[in-house]
């Protein structure tokens, strides 16, 4: 018998949902720490619970978990994890240990991606089905459970497969999840979600949880960006603009802006120029990160000096700027190389 999964339920239904089955209304609280403080597999090693509940319990719900398919490691310590999930689909989630000891886990919220931009592998599958909120967690609970607690991740980032907007929902309920107490105890510094541009939707989001958010612009003219990313013709370069500017008045975070730098094609010196008046007046910080080419893409890397240069150049005009160096690029680990 297929039963669903407790994990895809938002904390904020437990309650009701275990109320509804017989059980007293704190049990949910309970049923929150075992699955994601304790991560528990089954009902039965619930023990503060009384048999009848956890009988109840497995009667109407199963615990899901992900089948881990694979695990590669990169020469830099890159770790990516393939997972099947109950419909025979394949996700990845990516490992990132950091030489400052932060260890961040790049977790996926899509099966493919309906954004179709042109650069990145994801979106060469299409878009085949959003992710559940048990299915967004379990990368985090299987990564853990597989490397053991000697490498408890300290961050996570929603950056893997999909545009974690698209699945609205899903996302919001899982980082609510990460952050709670009784389960992940996260700080909300320490999680940061990317887009691709959705910008009404990354304007609710922000209202809505206070996490750190990364935007993914990669062009500087709207010609380009139309080419790049068709979201573009949805939400201009100005929309996006308009509300980092907003978002940087009210939130107490740095704005993130992925910069995903194509030889000949968004790595001009003008491009170089035109981002710096871009990004006045907010706090941003840049990641410059070097096109990754994968088969079946003729786009080119930057030259090395290119990247130099705009490196240079944003830090003199005091923008925080990292090169994101591919990590993970002989597994294919690397940022849009997932698939
Ligand atoms: N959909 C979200 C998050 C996943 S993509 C978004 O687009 O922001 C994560 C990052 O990888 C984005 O910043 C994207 O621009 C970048 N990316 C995609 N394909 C890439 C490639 N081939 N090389 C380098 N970066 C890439
Ligand atoms: Fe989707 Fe992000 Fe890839 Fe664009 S870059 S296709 S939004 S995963």
């Amino acid at each position: 018998m297929n039963l669903p999964s407790i994990t895809d339920l938002p904390i904020e239904r437990l309650a009701a949902t275990v109320t509804s089955l017989g059980l007293k209304k704190f049990a949910a609280s309970q049923i929150v720490t075992w699955l994601y403080k304790n991560r528990v597999t089954s009902f039965d090693e619930m023990t503060n619970l009384s048999k009848g509940a956890r009988q109840v319990l497995a009667e109407n719900y199963s615990i899901g978990r992900l089948k881990l398919s694979k695990v590669q490691k990169a020469e830099d310590g890159t770790k990516k994890f393939a997972f099947v999930l109950k419909d025979g689909k394949k996700i990845e989630s990516v490992l990132i240990p950091s030489p400052d000891g932060r260890i961040t886990l790049c977790i996926s919220t899509e099966v493919g991606c309906a954004m179709g931009c042109t650069f990145c592998r994801t979106a060469k599958m299409g878009f085949i089905r959003d992710l559940t909120q048990g299915e967004i967690l379990g990368q985090i609970i299987e990564v853990e459970r597989a490397t053991g607690h000697g490498s408890r991740i300290t961050n996570i980032v929603l950056m893997g497969m999909g545009e974690p907007l698209v699945n609205y929902d899903a996302v919001v309920s899982s980082v609510k999840v990460l952050l709670d107490a009784r389960a992940f105890n996260m700080s909300k510094r320490r999680i940061t979600v990317s887009t691709s541009g959705l910008i009404s939707q990354a304007e609710r989001f922000s209202k809505e949880l206070d996490v750190k958010l990364a935007i993914s612009l990669n062009a500087t003219t709207d010609e380009v960006r139309d080419k790049l990313m068709p979201v573009n013709r949805r939400f201009t370069i100005a929309d996006i603009m308009k509300f980092c500017r907003e978002y940087s008045k009210r939130s107490k975070y740095r704005l993130t802006f992925e910069y995903v730098m194509i030889g000949g094609l968004n790595d001009s010196a003008g491009d170089m120029k035109r981002l710096v008046k871009l990004l006045s007046g907010i706090r941003a910080k840049v990641n410059l990160i070097p096109f990754n080419p994968f088969p079946g893409c003729d786009y080119k890397m930057p030259q090395e000096t290119t990247l130099k240069e705009w490196y240079n150049y944003l830090t003199s005009k005091s923008i925080q700027t990292n090169i994101r160096v591919s990590r993970g690029q002989d597994i294919l680990a690397a940022c849009g190389q997932l698939a």
